[in-house]
C-alpha cells in the first residue's frame, strides 16, 4: 500500500526551491503533484530546451518560474530533477555542474541508472548529492500536456542510491516519492537495470518489432491487420507509439541487459516453436497457463 501523503498544512516542504531539467509527461507531472499535493517545494523553476516547449510550460502554468537557461535555471536550487531523455544526460550536466550550488541533492527519473551513474557522477561537483532515481510510471504520450498530478500514485519509484550517497539527500528524495503517492524501493542500479530490461524494455522492443513486420507486409495484409487488430495486436500497437527519443536513448543506455534478455527470450521462443512444430500441447498449455499466473498476481498487487 503507498504510504500517506502529508499535507502542505502538516509538514515543511521537502525542497525550497526545486529546479525540473524537462518538463515533458514526467516533469510536468512531478510538477503538477508538487502543486496539488503540496508539501514537495515551495517554488518550481522549470527549465526545456525549445521555445515553442517553454512557451507552453508558460501558458500552462504548473511552474512558478519558466527558465530558458539550463544554468541559470538551476542556481540557487537545494534540489534539481533531470526530466530529459537519459541520451541527453551527459550534455545537459556540463551544462549545469558549475551552477549546483553546493548542499544541492541532485536526482533523476531516466529510465535506465548504470548509464545516468556513468553519466552524471564524473561530473558532480563537491558538496552535490546525486540520488538516481526512476518513477516506474508512465504513458505513450509525451510533452507538457500529457503530463497529470495523479500519474505516480500507487506505482513504484525506484531508487538507486550510491555506496557514498548522503542519507539525508536520499531520504528527501524518497519523501518527493511518497508525497507523490509512489511505494518507495530501493537497488543497485545493475539490478535495475535488469529488471526494467526484462519487464520494460523488452515489451517495448517486442511491440517495435512486431509492428514493423505487420508494416512489411503486403499492401493488401495491412489493411486486414488494421481492421482486425483488437485481437491482440492492437495493444502492442499502444506500446510501439512511445516516443523516439526516449526509447532510442534507453536501448542504446541498457544495451547489455537488454540484450542479455532478448537472447533468454529468443531462446524461449524458439522452445515454444518447436512445441508448436512437433505438435507438444501440454508445452503449449504450461506457457498459457504461466502466462494467465503472473497477469493474476500483476492484478493481486494492484499493477495491472
Ligand atoms: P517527454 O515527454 O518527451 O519530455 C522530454 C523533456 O526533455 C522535454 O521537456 C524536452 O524538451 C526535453 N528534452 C528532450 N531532448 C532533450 C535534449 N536533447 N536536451 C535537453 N532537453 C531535452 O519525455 P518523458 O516521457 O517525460 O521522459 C523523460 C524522462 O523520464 C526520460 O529519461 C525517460 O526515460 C523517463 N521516464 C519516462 C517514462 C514514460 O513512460 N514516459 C516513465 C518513467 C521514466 P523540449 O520539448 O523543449 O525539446
Amino acid at each position: 500500500m503507498p504510504e500517506p501523503i502529508v499535507s502542505r498544512a502538516e509538514s515543511a516542504p521537502i525542497f525550497e526551491r526545486l529546479c525540473l531539467i524537462g518538463v515533458g509527461l514526467i516533469g510536468s507531472s512531478i510538477a503538477r503533484a508538487a502543486k496539488e499535493k503540496g508539501g514537495i517545494a515551495r517554488t518550481i523553476v522549470a527549465h526545456t530546451r525549445r521555445p515553442e516547449t517553454l512557451a507552453r510550460v508558460r501558458e500552462l502554468g504548473f511552474a512558478d518560474v519558466v527558465e530558458e537557461d539550463a544554468a541559470r535555471a538551476v542556481e540557487g536550487c537545494d534540489g534539481v530533477i533531470l526530466c530529459v531523455p537519459v541520451g541527453a544526460y551527459a550534455g545537459v550536466m556540463r551544462q549545469i555542474a558549475p551552477h549546483l550550488a553546493p548542499g544541492c541533492v541532485l536526482s533523476d527519473v531516466g529510465s535506465t541508472k548504470g548509464s545516468v551513474i556513468r553519466d552524471l557522477a564524473p561530473l558532480l561537483p563537491p558538496g552535490v548529492h546525486l540520488v538516481p532515481a526512476h518513477p516506474m510510471a508512465g504513458t505513450e504520450h509525451s510533452g507538457p500536456d500529457a503530463g497529470f498530478a495523479s500519474l505516480f500514485e500507487g506505482r513504484y519509484c525506484i531508487l538507486t542510491p550510491l555506496p557514498n550517497s548522503d542519507p539525508a539527500a536520499v531520504e528527501k528524495v524518497a519523501e518527493l516519492w511518497r508525497r507523490c503517492g509512489s511505494m518507495v524501493e530501493r537497488m543497485d542500479a545493475e539490478t535495475h537495470d535488469k529488471v526494467v530490461a526484462i519487464v520494460s524494455h523488452l515489451p517495448h522492443l517486442i511491440a517495435f518489432t512486431i509492428c514493423g513486420t505487420a508494416d512489411d507486409l503486403a499492401e493488401e495484409t495491412r489493411e486486414a491487420v488494421l481492421k482486425f487488430a483488437a485481437s491482440g495486436f492492437r495493444d502492442f500497437t499502444r506500446i510501439a507509439a512511445s516516443d523516439v527519443d526516449m526509447w532510442r536513448d534507453i536501448f542504446l543506455n541498457n544495451r547489455d541487459a537488454l540484450l542479455e534478455m532478448l537472447a533468454r527470450f529468443t531462446e524461449d521462443s524458439h522452445a515454444l516453436a518447436r512445441a508448436v512444430r512437433w505438435g507438444q500441447a501440454e508445452f503449449i498449455e504450461d506457457r498459457i497457463r504461466r502466462g494467465r499466473r503472473i497477469r493474476r498476481g500483476l492484478i493481486e498487487r494492484k499493477q495491472a
